[in-house]
């Protein structure tokens, strides 16, 4: 069963944008995954088709109304979907290579952006919505953050990457960021492949990648190392 995505949206000609391309494209077309849109306009009630009003208790920006968006995910989820209802929300979990993981090995996703100053907090409780913020600043759309997302979890279906073994030694597959990278040529402005990545000895290169990627993790993100490991799901 292939992966499928449903996504709210008021821009539903965004999508699939980046999707449609490389291997997230060539996944789509092949049918590894699915990728439907609805446009959140269409339920609405009035000529003017409104999704949106003034923020109850008063301040700026407008407000996307619970009542059309519950219509709209009811179309897209109707009963006994199992797919997880997420929201994208800067107030969400942030998004994590081991929550991709989970939601590559589930069903598909039904995808809520918000626009605006955001959403009733209402429609969120009363259809279990899950947030899930892709960093800790303000994007105009949940759009982007959405392609954020399918695009992490898309490259993890399965025959998605060349080489699945690539997937595994990743940044934060092992709660380390990656080792860094060499390849051709040889010498560059005078700065040379480390003599390690050519000596031939396997066992050696996985040593140094390891000691180089606990380096790298300390240096830069100390929070990582704090942490247990995430288990890798398979
Ligand atoms: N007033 C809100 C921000 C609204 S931005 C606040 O301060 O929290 C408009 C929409 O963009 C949001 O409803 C959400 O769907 C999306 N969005 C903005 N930043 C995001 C982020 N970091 N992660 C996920 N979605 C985000």
């Amino acid at each position: 069963m292939s992966f499928r995505a449903t996504v709210l949206t008021l821009y539903p000609e965004m999508f699939p944008g980046a999707l449609g391309l490389s291997l997230a494209g060539r996944a789509l077309e092949a049918g590894t995954w699915s990728l439907e849109t609805l446009q959140i306009r269409d339920f609405a009630t009035d000529r003017h088709r409104t999704v949106d009003d003034t923020p109850a208790g008063g301040g700026a920006g407008m407000v996307m109304r619970a009542d059309i968006l519950a219509r709209a995910i009811d179309a897209a989820s109707p009963a006994g979907d199992l797919r997880p209802r997420l929201l994208m929300s800067p107030r969400g979990k942030p998004l994590t290579q081991a929550r991709v993981r989970e939601l590559a090995a589930g069903p598909g996703a039904v995808i809520l952006c918000g626009r605006f100053e955001g959403v009733d907090q209402r429609v969120i409780e009363a259809r279990a919505l899950e947030e899930v913020s892709v960093g800790d600043y303000i994007l105009s759309g949940g759009e982007v953050a959405a392609h954020v997302l399918l695009d992490a979890v898309v490259r993890l279906l399965p025959g998605v990457m060349g080489n699945e073994a690539s997937g595994e030694e990743e940044s934060f597959e092992n709660g380390l960021l990656e080792h860094p990278h060499y390849t051709r040529p040889q010498d560059f402005e005078g700065r040379p492949i480390p003599d390690v990545l050519i000596s031939g000895n396997h066992a050696k290169i996985a040593r140094w990648r390891h000691a180089e990627a606990e380096k790298l993790t300390a240096e830069r993100r100390p929070d990582l190392l704090a942490k247990p490991a995430q288990p890798v799901a398979k």
